[in-house]
């Protein structure tokens, strides 16, 4: 089955078996070129305004997760495809864009894939290394060959080394991220905030947002078993202060830009400054943080 033929399929039917989503996968993430396809998109693009304009009508339109290679935010990509090739990718553009379910727009990195999709040096068929690692020796083998390497090596991990192996965004097991994702899906509640009003966390940022209204602000983090404090970030709404912040934790000040305790400055849509602050720190009792500016 051809590329495009197995994207208007598999979009269509809403159907994808396992070699189906490695092939699908490959063929979006950057893992497989229409090799055939690519040439006539290469060639296309270079035929000047009257090719591109025939190149911008699409005959699909998907929406996939952005690849996003050691980025991890998965915005939506809107991709246009014309005979099997991507002819131009757009960022979300869903008419509801609330703090809910907020748009999901890609950055440039994430628009241009379509340039890493289709470089004309790009490999276009799995290889294989047949010498020795560095060594530059490679065979081509076929998709089949290819896959099923693939899922013996997977489960051959997985049976090896357990589940977590096979998770790659870190060397941490699988059990110890079990407080982070209950901290995420449950987070401590905030209470007695003083100098700030606490404008709760924040599901989509993974934060908590404050408001400042005195030079010194103070919250306590209502952690428990149930609620776990783990690694909050908190968003200062409004920030004034020139200077980097002090923190204190439940009364011990914590060195400023240190492994444990980092912040930045940043502006929100509005154009108003952002003081983010980011603690290491697992706790399932209340914690008691206090921030103001610190001395220039
Ligand atoms: S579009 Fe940009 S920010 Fe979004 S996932 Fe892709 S690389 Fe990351």
């Amino acid at each position: 089955m051809s590329d495009h033929l197995f994207i208007n399929n598999a979009s269509l039917r809403g159907e994808l078996n396992r070699r189906g989503f490695f092939k699908w996968n490959a063929l979006l993430a950057g893992t497989m070129a229409a090799a055939r396809g690519c040439a006539r998109g290469l060639i296309l693009l270079e035929k000047g305004a009257s090719s591109e304009s025939a190149v911008r009508r699409p005959d699909r339109v998907l929406r996939v997760g952005c690849p996003s290679h050691n980025c991890g935010g998965k915005c939506l990509l809107k991709v246009h495809v014309k005979d099997g090739v991507i002819t131009r990718i757009e960022g979300d553009d869903r008419p509801t864009d609330e703090v809910a379910d907020p748009q999901l727009r890609a950055c440039v990195r994430g628009r241009a894939y379509r340039r890493r999709q289709y470089p004309p040096d790009r490999l276009k068929y799995p290889m294989k290394r047949i010498g020795k690692r560095g060594t530059g020796k490679f065979e081509r083998i076929s998709w089949d060959e290819a896959l099923d390497t693939m899922a013996a090596e997977m489960q051959r991990i997985k049976q090896t080394y357990g589940n977590s192996a096979m998770y790659g965004f870190t060397d941490k097991s699988a059990t110890s991220l079990i407080p982070l994702a209950q901290a995420w899906n449950h987070p401590p509640t905030v209470t007695n905030p003083k100098g700030c009003e606490s404008r709760g966390h924040r599901q989509t940022e993974r934060a908590y947002r404050f408001v400042p209204k005195a030079s010194f602000m103070s919250f306590t983090l209502n952690g428990s078993e149930e609620t776990p404090v783990h690694n909050p970030c908190f968003v200062i709404k409004h920030w004034t202060g020139e200077n980097k912040s002090r923190l204190e934790v439940n009364g011990k000040e914590l060195a400023p830009c240190s492994k444990s305790f980092r912040q930045g400055m940043t502006r929100d849509v509005d154009g108003t400054l952002m003081l983010v602050v980011w603690v290491e720190l697992e706790s399932v009792s209340p914690v008691r943080f206090a921030i103001e500016e610190g001395e220039g």
